[in-house]
C-alpha cells in the first residue's frame, strides 16, 4: 500500500492544457506554508466525452512537474472507475477511486448479511464514539438494513481492488471508495457500518467519499443546511477515527469531498473541523478548471470571446444531452438561461461576470455556469480551434486557473 498524504487536492485537466497553471497554484500555496499534494483526476466519463486517454493526463502532469521543477509528491487519480472501466487507468494511475454507487441498494447474499451481523455484535445497541456527545442507538434491524444496502457495494470494491492488484501489485497505489453519486446521503452510523464492512473485505481504503447531506452541484456553492453539514462532517471524522482503531483500517484514512470545488459556504466549517481534529482531507475539484479557461477566453476578447459565445450557444442547443449524465449533480432553471442571441450581444465584461463564481456580482448567473460546466463536450468538438485558443491566450487563461485554485480554494480551506 502506498501511504496517502494527509492533504490531497484533486484537480481536473479536461483538455490536458492546464497542468502547468494548476501546479503553479500548488507552488504558490507551498510558499504560503500550505502543504497539499496535487492529484490530477479525470473520470472515465470525462475521457469518453472528450475522447482522451488516461495516459495523456499522466503525460501532462509529468511535463508540468518537470518544467516547473516540482519536487513534491503528486498523484494521478483514476476517478470513479469500476470493473468495466478500470483497465486503461491501471498503468498511468497511482490513486484509484473505486465507484461502488451502482451496487448500493442491491441485495447481498442473505448468508453474507447474516454472517456480517453475527461478526459485529459491537455495532448493535448503544455505540459510543469518541468525539460524538450523543451515542448512536443502533438496532439489529438497522445493521441488517444497512448491510442489505451496502454489503454488495463493499464486495464490489474488493473485486475492483483485487483486479488492480492482479495487474499492478499492491504497493504503489492509494485506494479511495466513492459513494457520492447516489440518491441518499449516508448518515454517520451508516458510515460506521460501511467501514466495518470494508475492513471485513480487506480493502486498504485511505479515503472515502460519502454523499453528504445537501446538494453538491457542479461548480456552484453548496446548497443545504450548513449547520447540519458541519455536524455530519464532524461526526464522520469521529467515526473514521473510531473505525481505524476498531477495525484496523489504514491510519491515514480520511474523508473525501467530491464536487468540492466552489463549495465556499462549507469551507469554513471544514477548515475548523480539520484544525480541531488534526484529520486529513481529500478534496476533489475538476470542471471548475475548465470554466476558468472559458472565463479567460472571454476576458481576452476578440476571437477568443467569440469562441466562448459559440460554446455557450451550442451548449444551450444541446442542453438536454449534455445535462443527462449529470442529472443528480446540477440544478438548472431553464428560465434563467440567457438566449444565444443575448449572449452574442454581450461584452467581454458581461460574459466574464455571468460565468465567474462571484455571488456578490449581480451579473453572475449560476444556471449559465452549471450548463457550461457540463458543456465541455462542445469545446472538445471544436477540436484544435479550442486548443489553439487556449495556447494563444495562455497567460490570461493560466492566471484564471491558478488564481481560482489558490485564492478561492486552497487559501480558504488550508490557509494558515
Ligand atoms: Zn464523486
Amino acid at each position: 500500500m502506498k501511504e496517502c498524504p494527509k492533504f490531497t487536492f484533486g484537480v481536473g485537466d479536461r483538455f490536458a492544457h492546464g497542468a502547468h497553471a494548476q501546479l503553479k497554484a500548488f507552488i504558490a500555496a507551498k510558499e504560503l506554508g500550505i502543504d497539499i499534494v496535487p492529484t490530477w483526476n479525470k473520470s472515465n466519463r470525462e475521457h469518453d466525452i472528450i475522447g482522451s486517454e488516461p495516459r495523456q493526463t499522466r503525460d501532462a502532469a509529468d511535463q508540468a512537474v518537470k518544467d516547473l521543477a516540482w519536487t513534491g509528491e503528486y498523484l494521478l487519480d483514476a476517478d470513479h472507475i469500476n470493473l468495466k472501466t478500470v483497465d486503461r487507468f491501471i498503468a498511468p494511475c497511482n490513486f484509484f477511486t473505486l465507484d461502488v454507487a451502482d451496487d448500493i441498494g442491491k441485495a447481498a447474499d442473505p448468508a453474507d448479511v447474516a454472517a456480517f451481523i453475527d461478526k459485529h455484535p459491537e455495532l448493535i445497541g448503544t455505540v459510543s464514539i469518541g468525539g460524538i456527545d450523543q451515542p448512536f442507538e443502533i438496532t439489529a434491524a438497522d445493521v441488517e438494513k444497512t448491510a442489505n444496502q451496502f454489503l454488495k457495494a463493499t464486495q464490489k470494491a474488493r473485486a475492483i481492488y483485487d483486479h488492480i492488484v492482479a495487474a499492478k501489485g499492491q504497493d504503489d497505489f492509494i485506494t479511495e471508495i466513492s459513494m457520492d453519486e447516489t440518491d441518499n446521503p449516508q448518515t454517520p452510523p451508516e458510515m460506521l457500518i460501511i467501514l466495518a464492512a470494508i475492513a471485513d473485505q480487506g480493502v486498504p481504503i485511505q479515503t472515502i467519499a460519502p454523499k453528504f447531506t445537501g446538494r453538491f452541484n457542479k461548480g456552484v456553492d453548496y446548497v443545504g443546511d450548513v449547520a447540519q453539514f458541519e455536524k455530519e462532517f464532524n461526526d464522520d471524522l469521529a467515526v473514521i477515527a473510531h473505525a481505524i482503531k476498531a477495525y484496523g483500517l489504514p491510519a491515514a484514512l480520511k474523508l473525501s469531498v467530491h464536487s468540492g470545488s466552489d463549495k465556499f459556504s462549507i469551507y469554513g466549517p471544514i477548515k475548523k473541523a480539520l484544525a480541531r481534529t488534526g484529520a486529513g482531507l481529500h478534496i476533489k475539484t475538476a470542471g471548475t478548471n475548465w470554466l476558468e479557461e472559458v472565463i479567460g477566453l472571454a476576458e481576452a476578447g476578440g476571437d477568443a470571446l467569440a469562441l466562448a459565445k459559440t460554446i455557450y450557444a451550442k451548449a444551450l442547443e444541446k442542453k438536454a444531452a449534455l445535462c443527462e449524465p449529470y442529472a443528480t449533480v446540477i440544478d438548472i432553471d431553464d428560465s434563467k438561461l440567457p438566449s444565444a442571441e443575448e449572449v452574442y450581444g454581450w461584452t467581454s465584461a458581461q460574459y466574464v461576470a455571468a460565468l465567474t463564481h462571484d455571488q456578490s456580482n449581480p451579473g453572475y448567473n449560476q444556471h449559465l455556469r452549471q450548463l457550461l460546466h457540463v458543456g465541455f463536450k462542445i469545446a472538445a468538438q471544436q477540436g484544435d480551434t479550442y486548443l489553439d485558443a487556449l495556447k494563444a491566450n495562455e497567460d490570461i487563461v493560466g492566471q484564471k486557473v491558478t488564481g481560482n485554485l489558490l485564492d478561492r480554494h486552497m487559501i480558504p480551506l488550508f490557509g494558515k
